[in-house]
C-alpha cells in the first residue's frame, strides 16, 4: 500500500493527497505534519518507512468538505485520491491486492465547485495570464458558473485589471518573470506556475473547442496568439484538477479594455469599492448599496461596481431600466418578491456538469424556471426599454424542461442521488411496480410481527432490521429458551446472542427480506437511470438556461438599483461625452449610511467643475476632520455609480464620461499599508502624472503630506501644476497647504473650495459645506484640542503659534529665535493633570468611539500605543 500511495503523491508533489482508506482520507509523511498542524487534528503514526516511523493523520470522508475549505483558505492544494473498487473487488485479483485508487480531482483555490467551499455572492476566478514577445493577454473563468472571459493586457495593465477581477488563482507559465509572479502575489492570489507546453498557443485553439464542444473558435471572435495562449493554459488547467470532467463553460466573451472605464488597485482600495480598508466587505461601498435578492444578482453587481462602463448605449439602456423600476413600485416589489424565490441556477449547473450535482441542484433549477415564467407574466403586456425586454424574453422557453421536472422530481428530495427517493411517483410506472414491491414486503414483515407473537405467545417480540444480521426476530434472553426448543426451534433458526437479547430468523422472513432487497435494489437503478437522463435533459438546455440565469441577475440588479435609489432619494445622472462635472447636492452614501445609525444629518454639497480648455482642478483647503476627504471621493462614487448604470446620490447630476478614475491618499493616512509609505505615495502619483488623460477624473487627499514641509509643498504645488497644464484632466486636489491657493490666480482652470468650519468660544464646530474660496486658517490648535491633547499642551500650542505668526508679520522671525524668547513651558501653569492619571487616560478620555472613522480609530490605537 505505501508503494502504492508513494507513487501517486510523486505526481502531485506540489498538494497534500488526501489518501482514502475506509471512511478516511488519510495523509502520510510531511503532508501528515503539514495538514495536522494546519487543521488542528492529532498527528499519529502508522508503520515505518526506511526505518523511520511514518507521521499520519487522517479525516473523516464525511466531513472533508469543511477541513479542505480550511487548507485551501490556507494556501493548500489538495489531491483527492479514491478507492477505485472495493476491497472484495480487489481481492478477486489477488489474495495480496491493493485496492486501485486514483486521484480524481486536485482541489485548488481557483476550481471550487461546491456550495460550502464558495461564496454565494462572489465570483471565484481562476485566471491565466500569457505573455508571447510583446504580447500578452490575461483569460479567466468562473468553474462554478461557467463565465469564461479574455482580454488583450500588456503586464503594465496586469495589477489594475487584477485589482478588478480579484481572482483566487492565477496561472502563470514556469518561466514567467519574476515581476508578473509579483503582481499576482500583490492582488492575494495564489500564482500557480504550470508547464510552458500548456501555454502552446498553436494547440490551444484546439483544447479550447473540445472543452467548449464546437468545431471552431472563430465564431466567438478572432483571438490572437497572446489570447489563444491563455484560454489554451486555462482549459488545460481545469483538464488536469478536474481529471477530466468538463464544466460547462460559457463560450469566450472577449473584452476590450477600452469599454471600461480604468481603475487602478490603489485607487479601488482607497475608495473601498469592493472591500474596506479593514480588508472586509462590511463598510465598502459594495456592501453598502447591495440590495440584490439572489446571488447572482450580487455577482453582477461586484461585476459592475468593478468595471463602470464607458459606453454611453450601455449605460443610459441599464439607467432606462433602473428608471422604470423607481418609477413603477409595485411592479417593482413584484419583481423582487418573486426574485427572491430564484436560486443559484449558474452553480447547480456547473455541479452537475462536473457529476458532483444531486437532486437538489435540478429542483433548484426547476424552482428558477417557476419563478422566471412568474417573472415574465408579470412583465407580460408592458411596455419595457429596451434592456428589460431582452432580458425577459430570455426567461422563457423551457416549458418542456420544466414539466418535465415537474413530473419527474419530489417536492424535496434528498442531498445525494444515491440515497433514492428523489423521484415523484407517477412518473415512472417501473419504478412505481419496484417500489410497491418493496413497501408491501415491508408490510408483509410488519404483519409477520403479529403472527410471530401470537404463535409464540412472546408479546415482546420484534421483528428489526440491522446493517449486519438484515431482518431478524429478537425477543429478551429470559424467552430465548422457549423459541430454542420445539416445537417453536422447527420455525425459529438461532442467529445471534448478544448480552441481553437473543436473534432468530426464519425461512419466510429471508425469503421476504431478499425480495424487498432486491426490489429496493431495482428501484435505485431505475432511480439512478432516471436521474442521468434528467441531467442529460438539463445539460442539453445549459446554454439557454444560462441566458435566464443572466436575465434573472440582471433584473434582479436593475429591481435592486431602482430599490436603493427610491430608498435613499438618488437621482438619475446624466451623461454625455463632454468634460463636465457638475453636481449637485452630492452626498457620500457610505459616510451617510454610518452616520444615519446615530442620528446625525450628512451634509450635501456641489460640485462644478468649470471646463476648459486646461484642465478643471477645485482646489480644496480647510481643517482636519472638517470633510475634505469625504468630498472628495463621494464625486468619485458618483463618477463611477453613474457609468455602472446607477442612480447617484445627489439631486442632480450631469458627467462627462470619466475614462479613467485615479484616488491617492497622503502617506499618513495610508496607516493600513504599513509599507514605506512616502515612497509609496510618490510611485502612485507618478502613475497618475504619467496615465491620467484628458477625461479622467483624479482626486488627491493631501498628497505630499509625507515628507517634511516645504519638500510637500512643493511636491503638491508642481503636482498640480501637471495635472492641469499637462494631464488636463478634471480633478480635486485636497491639502493643507494653504500657499497653494494663490495658483487660483494664476492657473486658469483652477477654483479655490474650502470646507467651512466656524469658530465658537475659542472651539471649532464643523459645517461640513464645501464653499468656494480659500480656507482663512488651519485651525488645527482647535482640532488637538476637540481631539484631547491635555489642556498644557493645547494652551502653548496657541501661545507658539500665535508668536510664529506673529513673527511672519514682522519679517519672518526664525523658530530658532523664538524658542530662545518665548517664556518657558509650564505644566504648572495650567491645572495639574491628577496624578493617578496617566498620558493614556487623557487619550482614552479623549476617544469618542460614536464618531470615529475607521482611519482614526486607528490612529488613536497608534497614539495609545505610543503613549506606553
Ligand atoms: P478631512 O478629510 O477634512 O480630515 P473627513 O472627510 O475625514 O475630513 O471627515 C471627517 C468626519 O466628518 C467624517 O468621518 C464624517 O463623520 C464627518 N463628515 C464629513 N463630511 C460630512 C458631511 N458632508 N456631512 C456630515 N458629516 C460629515
Amino acid at each position: 500500500m505505501m508503494a502504492q500511495y508513494l507513487e501517486i503523491k510523486s505526481a502531485y508533489p506540489q498538494a497534500l493527497l488526501f489518501y482514502r482508506m475506509g471512511d478516511f482520507y488519510e495523509l502520510f509523511f510531511d503532508d501528515a505534519v503539514a495538514a495536522s498542524a494546519a487543521l488542528d487534528i492529532a498527528l499519529t503514526k502508522r508503520g515505518k518507512h526506511d526505518g523511520a516511523d511514518i507521521p499520519m493523520c487522517g479525516v473523516p470522508v464525511h466531513a472533508a468538505e469543511g477541513y479542505l475549505l480550511t487548507l485551501i483558505r490556507k494556501g493548500f492544494r489538495v489531491a483527492v485520491c479514491e478507492q477505485m473498487e472495493s476491497p472484495a473487488e480487489a481481492k478477486k485479483r489477488g489474495y495480496k491486492a491493493v485496492v486501485r485508487r486514483e486521484v480524481v480531482r486536485l482541489v485548488t483555490p481557483g476550481t471550487l465547485t461546491e456550495d460550502s467551499l464558495l461564496e454565494p455572492r462572489r465570483h471565484n476566478y481562476l485566471a491565466a495570464f500569457a505573455q508571447i514577445r510583446d504580447a500578452a493577454a490575461l483569460a479567466w473563468v468562473d468553474i462554478s458558473t461557467g463565465a469564461f472571459h479574455v482580454m488583450p493586457l500588456p503586464s503594465v495593465r496586469l495589477g489594475p485589471e487584477l485589482a478588478r477581477l480579484r481572482p483566487a488563482e492565477v496561472i502563470l507559465a514556469q518561466d514567467a518573470d519574476l515581476q508578473v509572479q509579483d503582481l499576482v502575489a500583490e492582488a492575494g492570489a495564489a500564482p500557480t506556475l504550470h508547464s510552458r507546453a500548456a501555454f502552446d498557443s498553436t494547440a490551444a485553439p484546439g483544447r479550447v473547442c473540445s472543452a467548449l464542444g464546437v468545431a471552431s473558435l472563430e465564431a466567438f471572435g478572432t483571438f490572437d496568439r497572446a489570447e489563444a495562449s491563455a484560454m489554451g493554459a486555462l482549459v488545460d488547467y481545469i483538464d488536469i484538477t478536474q481529471k477530466g470532467q468538463v464544466p460547462l463553460l460559457r463560450p469566450p466573451v472577449r473584452e476590450a479594455g477600452a469599454a471600461f472605464m480604468q481603475i487602478d488597485a490603489a485607487t479601488r482600495r482607497n475608495l473601498e469599492l469592493t472591500q474596506s480598508l479593514s480588508g472586509g466587505r462590511a463598510g465598502s461601498l459594495l456592501a453598502t448599496i447591495d440590495r440584490t435578492v439572489t446571488s447572482a444578482g450580487a455577482r453582477l453587481l461586484e461585476r459592475r461596481l468593478s468595471s463602470p462602463s464607458r459606453d454611453m448605449g450601455t449605460i443610459s439602456d441599464r439607467l432606462d431600466a433602473v428608471d422604470l423600476l423607481v418609477t413603477d413600485v409595485t411592479f417593482c416589489t413584484d419583481l423582487r418578491d418573486a426574485l427572491r424565490k430564484v436560486p443559484d441556477i449558474d452553480r447547480a449547473l456547473s455541479r452537475l456538469s462536473l457529476d458532483r450535482g444531486g437532486p437538489r441542484d435540478m429542483t433548484a433549477i426547476r424552482a428558477a424556471l417557476e419563478q422566471a415564467e412568474a417573472l415574465a407574466s408579470l412583465c407580460q403586456g408592458r411596455d419595457l426599454p429596451p434592456a428589460l425586454k431582452d432580458h425577459v424574453a430570455n426567461l422563457t422557453g423551457h416549458e418542456t424542461l420544466h414539466a418535465l421536472l415537474d413530473a419527474a422530481l419530489v417536492a424535496e428530495p434528498p442531498l445525494l442521488a444515491r440515497d433514492g427517493g428523489f423521484i415523484a411517483p407517477g412518473h415512472d410506472a417501473d419504478l412505481d411496480e419496484a417500489r410497491t414491491l418493496r413497501d408491501e414486503g415491508r408490510s408483509v414483515i410488519a404483519r409477520m410481527e403479529g403472527e410471530y407473537r401470537d404463535e409464540t405467545g412472546i408479546s415482546s417480540l420484534k421483528i428489526k432490521h440491522n446493517n449486519v444480521l438484515g431482518y431478524f426476530i429478537e425477543t429478551t434472553a429470559t424467552h430465548a429458551e422457549k423459541m430454542m426448543s420445539a416445537p417453536l426451534s422447527e420455525t425459529f433458526i438461532h442467529r445471534q446472542t448478544t448480552a441481553n437479547q437473543v436473534r432468530f430468523t426464519t425461512v419466510p422472513l429471508s425469503e421476504m427480506e431478499t425480495r424487498i432487497l432486491n426490489a429496493g435494489a431495482h428501484a435505485l437503478d431505475i432511480e439512478m437511470r432516471l436521474y442521468s437522463s434528467l441531467k442529460a435533459a438539463i445539460l442539453d438546455a445549459a446554454p439557454s438556461l444560462g441566458l435566464t440565469a443572466q436575465a434573472l441577475a440582471d433584473i434582479d440588479l436593475s429591481a435592486a438599483l431602482a430599490d436603493l435609489a427610491r430608498d435613499l432619494d438618488w437621482c438619475r445622472p446624466t451623461l454625455d461625452s463632454s468634460r463636465a462635472f457638475e453636481v449637485e447636492g452630492g452626498r457620500h452614501p457610505v459616510v451617510e449610511a454610518a452616520l444615519s445609525q446615530t442620528g446625525d444629518p450628512f451634509i450635501a454639497n456641489d460640485c462644478a467643475l468649470t471646463e476648459t480648455d486646461n484642465g478643471a482642478v477645485w482646489l480644496l483647503t480647510g481643517p482636519n476632520m472638517a470633510g475634505k476627504s469625504t468630498f472628495l471621493r463621494q464625486n468619485a462614487l458618483i463618477a463611477l455609480l453613474a457609468q455602472m448604470g446607477s442612480y447617484v446620490p445627489a439631486k442632480s447630476a450631469r458627467i462627462g464620461l470619466v475614462s479613467q478614475l485615479f484616488s491617492r491618499v497622503g502617506a499618513s493616512d495610508d496607516l493600513a499599508r504599513g509599507r514605506s509609505t512616502f515612497m509609496v505615495e510618490m510611485v502612485e502619483t507618478a502613475a497618475i502624472l504619467n496615465q491620467a488623460d484628458e477625461a479622467a477624473l483624479v482626486i488627491l487627499d493631501e498628497i505630499g503630506r509625507g515628507t517634511a514641509t516645504y519638500d510637500g509643498l512643493s511636491i503638491a504645488w508642481a503636482t498640480l501644476e501637471h495635472l492641469h497644464d499637462a494631464n488636463r484632466c478634471r480633478a480635486l486636489f485636497a491639502t493643507h497647504y494653504h500657499e497653494l491657493t494663490a495658483l487660483a490666480d494664476k492657473l486658469g482652470g483652477v477654483e479655490n473650495a474650502t470646507v467651512a468650519v466656524k469658530e465658537w468660544e475659542g472651539d471649532v464646530i464643523f459645517l461640513h459645506e464645501v464653499r468656494k474660496g480659500a480656507a482663512d486658517r488651519s485651525y488645527g490648535v482647535q482640532v488637538a484640542k476637540l481631539a484631547g491633547l491635555p489642556p498644557s499642551v493645547v494652551e502653548r500650542a496657541r501661545i507658539v503659534l500665535e508668536a510664529l505668526e506673529q513673527g511672519e508679520r514682522e519679517g519672518g522671525v526664525r523658530p530658532k529665535a523664538l524658542i530662545d524668547d518665548l517664556p518657558l513651558f509650564s505644566v504648572a501653569a495650567t491645572p495639574a493633570p491628577s496624578p493617578t492619571k496617566s498620558k493614556t487616560d487623557d487619550l482614552l478620555a479623549g476617544i469618542d468611539p460614536d464618531t470615529l472613522t475607521p482611519r482614526e480609530a486607528l490612529q488613536a490605537l497608534y497614539d495609545l500605543k505610543d503613549a506606553l
